[in-house]
Parts: structure tokens; C-alpha cells; sequence
């Protein structure tokens, strides 16, 4: 049976209470009221339940107009119909009873078959209206739903054809972790408190929606107001968030230029913006535009080759060594993966993983390396070569696959692996999203026996947290961390103190991204335990690794992790015409270095050359070298900004060193050829450390060469920067620039002003130059600036006048304008570069000054000389 709807009976008479209660009681139930007050009481109870009311108009308490406007005032309550009893033909009565919000009225006395029929067609109005509500309106925030907001976008597009309009979408980044950690309900006020604000923000003209979750829609008149991104982070951080920066707020934009997009697709578009910030942390807003619809096709494009690759093999594992700080040996690998398609050839990670992650098609890409890996490993086992764990990445959506640690046990079983030759690197981000799975499932698999290394550790922000509530084995710094750390003093001390605190947890830590000696001495003085870049290796194809391997003498890692040096990683190279000799020199080093051999000059040459200076750590040096070999050798050793810290020893047959013979050859250290082994192997174990006392000597070199002020070279950075010019660089152009009103600018408003000035100077010859050129502060306000291998007169005389006009037009806080003159010369092939170019350039910038001041003028030979 189903349930009776149910009706109100607000009525003072007795009387006609039980007559209208015996027409309406077979169809429905009644509550019956005796007055206004009575039945506003009733209806706080049964207001959901109610389907219309019968109202009499006199009453005593309260009577029916005072009832009417109570419950108009209410707005759920005023959703409920209401039938007003009036006097037989009093028309007044009735237009009050409208006036006062009734739905309609019925004369007394009463007639059932009236009533009742006025009863149903009002009930069934109603329902389909709150039915058609329904589909209009979010339930959650009252904002429009998405199809209704599609169609009144479509209405608004229609009716005003000229109106510029931008879809705006909205995204809660992390709301997903709001919800977590303060529960649904304080999930929904949220989304209904960012409902109200995007109504009020969005104003009279604008149009609001709710897409789904934490999605809202917009359709904005084109203003300054929403793609003003400083406006609106100031109402999100500001009204909106108040004490809960737990909210990350995304924004994307579609400008609507085209009308023949479907309003869907608008829409999508703008989410599709949104989403292209996902977790870029200062990102708040995107515009949809043609390179991010290029990006689209391109991940198009990428989805449709990709099962086709993985089939077809395309995608090859890379390894990176990583080393270890204690004993300087090679301490394992990180496999990072490579797509080489046979059309687009070789592809980085960074191009497609982030799609895959997207797609879902990571876990079985994943799936591919760790299993290569697998076999590798076991293939380097059966070879001999000596046992290295190689980490693996993990992504997050690996750790939602319900079974991987069984998977991945299995694998390491099927290659008769152990598993911690196998070390997992989980990035921080996934602890973020969802950080129950992650606990559980790295229990599990440290449970299994596997190594758990937390990748891009500090990038996040729950690492703290995380490092509380999970049990891992080691920690690997997020690049940036060590980067910016060399980079800005004052971030000093974190990197210590997360070792400190890795230490405490019993935990290693790797360091990854190290590109520099700086970065790396910075990294052993504060404790790190291994170290991954650039500064050792790039990732290397297979191969190459394995060359690395190879060269450590199998069984002696199995207690401890190798020797850097007995990697033979460095290179020593023995340049000598006996062979007996270098087969002695060979044999002595053999389990410590590579020893490269050559017999003369020429060949020692060409291989300094293929290794570069991280490449060959020092070189035995014979003085008898055929055809004054030695000499050739060391001249162009150092002549050469790549090789000439290479540390070289020169060996006598025998006899003493003499004072002459020092003076003569550019070496670090002399060595009589009848030593004693241990003699040799003493100075080549010094020679090898050279390098990086050679590196910290050419840092502070380099800091002598610098202007504070601006970072540019100064005058003696200059000389050397010139000095070092080859041929390849001609034809040159040296600018003299001169910075005008600087003494005014320093004297009235002080010299933080002046030195602003000269920075932006410097700032704007920067924008103008490119890397190889020479940028010099060579005196207070002037500057030079050297142009390297210029193609014509017209683009040096061009380059200098736009330097000039952007710095004329900017201005100073206090609106002082700023102006340079220039001077320029050339240097032609024929000629050397020498100090005359900066004397032409001088002159020029006299003739700049005098006749046309502001601007530059080129140095003229024939004019110099009529007028000297
Ligand atoms: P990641 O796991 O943080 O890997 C480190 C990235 O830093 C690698 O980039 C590596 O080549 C690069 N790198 C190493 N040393 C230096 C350095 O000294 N300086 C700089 N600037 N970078 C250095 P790569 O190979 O391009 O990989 C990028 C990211 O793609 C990886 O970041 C990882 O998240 C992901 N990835 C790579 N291979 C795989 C894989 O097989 N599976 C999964 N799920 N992700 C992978
Ligand atoms: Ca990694
Ligand atoms: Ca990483």
C-alpha cells in the first residue's frame, strides 16, 4: 500500500474541521490545526511530510494572513501549497488570499468533488516543478546542475550575440584529503561556502554551476575581475579560507571566441586548463590556448602509440649509478626509463609519465621495467659481475593495484632474485593522496623483504607526518633541495637537519641531482650516505653501465659496497713511448683506474679530448715523448678551458729534476722513472686528488672575476674572458655602454637607488645576450659588453639602440628616467682582439655623447683618424 500524502487542515471551526476532514480522509491523512500558531508549531515537525495546507482566514491567535506570511518568509516552507477558504463571493478576500502568497482559494461552503479536484491538480503542479527543481538545482549548494547550466549557457549565448563571455571552472586540488582528515560533513560545508562566494564574486550578470564534486562552473562576462589572478587568490586566501590553508585552489579559463564550440566542450576545455596545474604548487590559473591544445594532440598522439610500443619494445631502461659517500664506490643504479619511437625518436620520461599516470597505463609500463630490471639483474648474476641493487620507480597508482606486493615477490622469485636486490622508490606524493593504502602496502613489502627508498623527499608537504606514521628504510632528497641549497645560503642548515632527523629514524639518506664538486662536498660534510647526478653519470644505456660493473673485481662487495677507485670509474692516462713502461704502469693500476696507454703526443691528445676533463684524472707524462711531444702535449692541455686542470705527472728515465726542467714544463709533479712502486703509487694517488683542490682554486678565482653589484665580470674577469677568445669567436663586437644621471640619482636619493639602476642595467644586457658572451662591469656606471661571432653591422648597431631605448624607458621609483650612451667597435677576422677595441669603443661613445646623446654610434675609422 502506499503511503497516503498528507494535508493540513487549518481551520477555528469545529465544525467545518470534520467536514473537510470526512471529504479528504479517504485519499489522504489529515492534520488538523486550530489556528496560525498551532499549525506553524505542527509544521516544524512535519514540514517534509506536509503536501499543501487548507487555510481559513479568520482565526483567533493567529489568523490565516499572518500564517501566510510567516511561512512565505520561510523558504522551505514557502515551497508547501497553500488553499485559502474564502467567504462565498467576497472577491476582496480572495485577492488578499493571492496577495498573501496563497496558491489559490476555495469559496465556503464547501463543495467535495471541488475541493478534492483543486487538491490534486495543485499536489501534481507542485511535484513536477520540484521534479524539474530537482534536475535544475544542486542539491548540496542550490547552484545550478551541470546540464541546466549548459543550457542556460546556451540561452545567454543566444540572446546576447555580442556579449564576450570567458567559462571559468574551479577545482578543489586536494579536497579529497579535506574530506579525510575533517569528515563529509565539514566536506560539504565547505563546498557550499565556496558555492556562496562564487555567487557573490560572480556578481548579477554571471552564471554559476556545480560540475561534480569539487567542480564548479562560471560563465563570466569578460572583465578584468576573474582573469585577474591577484583579485582572486586574494578572495580565496583571503574571505574564503581564513585560517585553513589546507585548500588548494585551481582555476581554469576558456575565452569563448569560437560560438560553434558545443557548450560542453567549453567546459571541458576550461577543466582541461584547470587540470594542466595539478600540483604545480604556485599555479592557481590556466587559460585554455593553442599550446595547450597542442599539448592535447600531443598526449592524443602519445596514448595511440603507446600499447603499440610496449609491444614492439620501443621502450628501453636507462640506469644512473648511484654512489656511495663512506667508501666512494658504486653502490647500485636507479632504472629510469626511455621511449625511443621510430618516428619521434628518443623520448624523456617527463613527456610521457605524466599522461600514463593520467591513463592508467603506468602500472603496466612499470610493470615492463621492473621485470627488465629483474632479468638484468639475474643475467649479471650468471655473468659474475658483482651484486648492486638497482631501485625501481613505483608509481601511485602501482600502490592502489590491490596485489602488488604478491606480484612483485613473484617477480623477484620467477628470476631466483633476492628481494632487496631490488630497492622501490615510492614518490612522497603518493603518502599525500591517500596515506592508509600507502602505510599498509609498505608494510607488506618491507614485510617481503624489499628495500623501500621514499623518492622526492621535501617536495611535498606531509613529510613530516609521513616519516612518523611509516616505517621505511631510506630517504632520497628531492633535487631541489641540495640544489637550492648550494644555490641560496640562507636555506643552509635544513639539509643538515633532515639528515640529522634520517639519522635519528635510523633511515639513509640518498641525494639526488648533485651536478656539482660544491654540491657534493656539501653533501659528505653534512653526512649523506649515497649520492646520484650528474656529476657522476647521466642515466646510462644498459651497456654502459655494465662497463661500470664489469670493472669491479667480482666477490669483493659481497661483505661491503666497492671502492669508488676500484670501480676504475677514473681514468688515468699513461703517455709514454716504452711500451714496457706502460705495461708496468697498467699493471700496477689496473684494479684501481681505467689506464688509457698512448705513445705519443698525438694520441694522448685525442684521447684527453674524448674524455674531457671529468673524464681523465690525471695523466703520466713521459719528457721524452717523440718530436718534442711533450711540449705539444702540455701546450694544448693548457690552452684548453676544458683540460687544463687535468693534473699531469712527468717522468724522467733517470737522473735528477732540475730547477731548469720545472721552469720549463708546465706539470704538478716530477717523477724519476727508477722509483720504487710504492713512490708511484703515493704521487698518483696525490695527483688524483688534485682535481678537486683545482676545482675550490678555481671557484674563488672565479669569485675574484665577479662585480658584487651586478654578478658580471669586472675588469679582470674581463682581461681574462678576452684572453681566452679564439679564432671561432671572430668577428667580434666590443660595446662601451655608459649609464647617464647615475651621480644625480646616487646623490639625491642614495646609493640603494643607484645600485637598483645599475643591476636593472645589468639585468637588460643579460636579456640581450647570449651565454658565450662577454658581460663586464668596467668601471662605476660604464659597461662592456663583447659580442662573439656577430653575422652583420646593421644587427650590432640594432641591438644597441633597442638596449638603449628599453633602458630609457625605464624609470626610477622616484621617476627619474634612466639613459646610456654606447660606443661599439668591431674586431674583423684579420685582426686580434686587443685593449685598442675598448679605446675604439671609447671614442665612439665620446662621438655617442656629443652628438647623439641617448643613443650609439659605431667607431669609424677614417673619421677617428681626420679628426685626431
Ligand atoms: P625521479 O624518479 O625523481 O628521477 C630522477 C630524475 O632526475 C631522472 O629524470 C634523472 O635523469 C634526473 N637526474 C638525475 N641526475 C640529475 C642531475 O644531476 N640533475 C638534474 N637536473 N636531473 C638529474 P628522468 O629520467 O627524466 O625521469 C623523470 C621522472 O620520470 C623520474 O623522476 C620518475 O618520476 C619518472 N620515471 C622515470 N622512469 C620511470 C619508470 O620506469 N616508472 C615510473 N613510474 N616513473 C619513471
Ligand atoms: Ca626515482
Ligand atoms: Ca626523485
Amino acid at each position: 500500500m502506499t503511503q497516503k500524502k498528507q494535508i493540513m487542515v487549518v481551520e477555528d471551526n469545529w465544525l467545518n474541521r470534520e467536514m473537510l476532514v470526512e471529504i479528504l480522509a479517504d485519499r489522504y491523512a489529515v492534520l488538523e490545526a486550530e489556528n496560525g500558531q498551532e499549525a506553524l508549531e505542527l509544521l516544524q515537525q512535519h514540514q517534509d511530510d506536509i503536501a499543501l495546507i487548507l487555510l481559513d482566514v479568520m482565526m483567533p491567535v493567529m489568523d490565516g494572513y499572518t500564517f501566510l506570511d510567516r511561512i512565505k518568509a520561510d523558504q522551505k516552507l514557502a515551497l508547501i501549497p497553500v488553499i485559502v477558504m474564502t467567504q462565498s463571493d467576497n472577491e476582496e478576500d480572495e485577492v488578499d488570499a493571492l496577495a498573501h502568497g496563497a496558491t489559490d482559494y476555495v469559496a465556503k461552503p464547501y463543495r467535495p468533488q471541488v475541493i478534492l479536484h483543486r487538491i490534486a491538480s495543485i499536489i501534481k503542479l507542485r511535484e513536477d516543478a520540484a521534479m524539474a527543481n530537482l534536475f535544475k538545482y544542486d542539491r548540496l549548494t542550490g547552484l545550478y546542475s551541470k546540464e541546466y547550466f549548459y543550457q542556460r549557457v546556451r540561452e545567454r549565448l543566444l540572446e546576447d550575440s555580442d556579449g564576450e563571455y570567458n567559462i571559468v571552472c574551479s577545482n578543489i586540488e586536494n579536497f579529497k584529503v579535506y574530506n579525510d582528515s575533517f569528515g563529509v560533513e565539514a566536506g560539504d560545508r565547505l563546498l557550499r561556502e565556496f558555492a556562496d562566494m562564487s555567487m557573490k564574486m560572480i556578481g548579477k550578470g554571471g552564471i554559476c554551476g556545480r560540475f561534480s564534486g569539487d567542480r564548479f562552473l562560471i560563465l563570466q562576462e569578460r572583465g578584468k575581475e576573474l582573469t585577474n589572478r591577484e583579485r582572486m587568490t586574494a578572495d580565496i586566501w583571503g574571505n574564503f579560507h581564513a585560517g585553513q590553508n589546507y585548500v588548494v585552489m585551481k582555476y581554469g579559463v576558456y575565452e569563448i571566441t569560437d560560438r560553434s564550440v558545443p557548450v560542453e566542450q567549453m567546459c571541458d576545455r576550461a577543466f582541461l586548463a584547470a587540470d594542466s596545474i595539478k600540483g604545480q604548487y604556485n599555479q592557481w590559473l590556466a587559460v585554455y590556448d593553442n599550446t595547450l591544445r597542442d599539448k592535447l594532440l600531443r598526449e592524443q598522439a602519445i596514448t595511440e602509440a603507446m600499447e603499440t610500443a610496449l609491444k614492439e619494445g620501443q621502450f628501453t631502461v636507462y640506469l644512473q649509478p648511484k654512489y656511495s659517500l663512506h667508501n666512494d664506490g658504486l653502490a647500485g643504479a636507479e632504472a629510469l626509463v626511455r621511449w625511443i619511437h621510430p618516428e619521434w625518436g628518443f623520448m624523456s620520461p617527463g613527456e610521457f609519465i605524466p599522461l600514463f599516470e593520467k591513463n592508467g597505463f603506468i602500472t603496466r609500463l612499470d610493470r615492463y621495467v621492473w621485470e627488465r630490471v629483474c632479468a638484468m639483474l639475474r643475467d649479471w648474476q650468471e655473468k659474475g659481475y658483482p651484486s648492486l641493487p638497482v631501485s625501481v620507480n613505483v608509481s601511485r597508482a602501482d600502490i592502489y593495484q590491490a596485489n602488488l606486493p604478491d606480484m612483485l615477490s613473484d617477480l623477484v622469485r620467477e628470476y631466483d632474485l633476492k628481494p632487496d636486490q631490488l630497492h622501490l622508490e615510492l614518490t612522497e606524493s603518493a603518502y599525500t593522496e591517500n596515506p592508509a593504502q600507502i602505510i599498509a602496502v609498505v608494510d607488506q613489502l618491507r614485510k617481503l623483504g624489499f628495500i623501500i627508498e621514499m623518492d622526492d623527499f621535501g617536495s611535498g608537504y606531509s613529510s613530516l607526518n609521513m616519516l612518523n606514521q611509516m616505517k621505511l628504510d631510506i630517504l632520497k632528497l628531492d633535487m631541489k633541495f641540495i640544489q637550492s641549497e648550494t644555490a641560496k645560503p640562507t636555506e643552509q642548515g635544513i639539509l643538515q637537519f633532515v639528515i640529522t632527523l634520517a639519522r635519528w629514524l635510523n633511515l639513509s639518506v640518498v641525494a639526488e641531482g648533485v651536478e656539482t664538486w660544491a654540491q657534493l662536498e656539501r653533501l659528505r660534510e653534512v653526512g649523506c650516505d649515497y649520492v646520484q647526478g650528474y656529476y657522476f653519470a647521466r642515466p646510462l644505456p644498459r651497456e654502459e653501465f655494465e662497463e661500470l660493473l664489469k670493472r669491479n673485481p667480482a666477490g669483493t662487495m659481497e661483505s661491503d659496497w666497492p671502492k669508488r677507485e676500484n670501480t676504475g670509474l677514473r681514468r688515468l692516462l699513461i703517455a709514454d713511448e716504452d711500451a714496457d713502461y706502460r705495461k708496468r704502469v697498467r699493471q700496477t693500476f689496473e684494479s684501481q683506474y681505467q689506464v688509457l696507454e698512448a705513445d705519443s703526443a698525438e694520441s694522448a691528445i685525442a684521447c684527453v679530448r674524448e674524455y674531457g676533463h671529468n673524464g681523465v684524472s690525471a695523466v703520466i707524462l713521459s719528457t721524452k715523448l717523440p718530436d718534442a711531444g711533450t711540449e705539444r702535449f702540455l701546450r694544448s692541455i693548457r690552452q684548453d678551458p676544458m683540460l687544463w686542470r687535468i693534473p699531469v705527472m712527468a717522468t724522467l728515465p733517470s737522473g735528477e729534476v732540475t730547477e731548469d726542467m720545472i721552469q720549463h714544463l708546465d706539470t704538478d709533479d716530477f717523477l724519476c722513472k727508477r722509483h720504487p712502486l710504492c713512490d708511484l703509487r703515493r704521487r698518483v694517488s696525490y695527483l688524483m686528488n688534485m682535481v678537486s683542490c683545482r676545482e675550490r682554486e678555481q671557484m674563488l678565482k672565479e669569485e675574484a672575476c665577479r662585480d658584487y653589484l651586478t654578478d658580471l665580470l669586472n675588469r679582470r674577469g674581463f682581461y681574462t674572458a678576452m684572453g681566452a677568445l679564439r679564432q671561432e669567436d671572430l668577428p667580434l663586437a666590443c660595446y662601451l655602454f655608459d649609464v647617464d644621471n647615475l651621480k644625480q640619482l646616487n646623490d639625491r636619493n642614495g646609493h640603494e637607488e643607484g645600485d637598483a639602476m645599475l643591476r636593472s642595467f645589468a639585468e637588460l644586457l643579460r636579456r640581450h645576450t647570449r651565454s658565450g658572451d662577454i658581460l663586464c662591469r668596467y668601471g662605476g656606471d660604464e659597461f662592456v659588453v663583447v659580442l662573439r661571432h656577430i653575422s652583420s653591422v646593421e644587427t650590432i648597431l640594432r641591438k644597441g639602440e633597442t638596449i638603449c631605448r628599453e633602458f630609457r624607458d625605464s624609470v626610477a621609483a622616484d621617476g627619474t628616467h634612466a639613459a646610456c650612451s654606447a660606443g661599439i667597435a668591431l674586431c674583423s677576422f684579420e685582426e686580434k682582439p686587443s685593449a685598442k677595441l675598448i679605446e675604439r669603443a671609447d671614442q665612439a661613445l665620446y662621438r655617442a655623447k656629443r652628438e647623439n646623446k641617448g643613443g650609439c654610434c659605431l667607431w669609424d675609422g677614417a673619421r677617428a683618424s681626420a679628426e685626431s
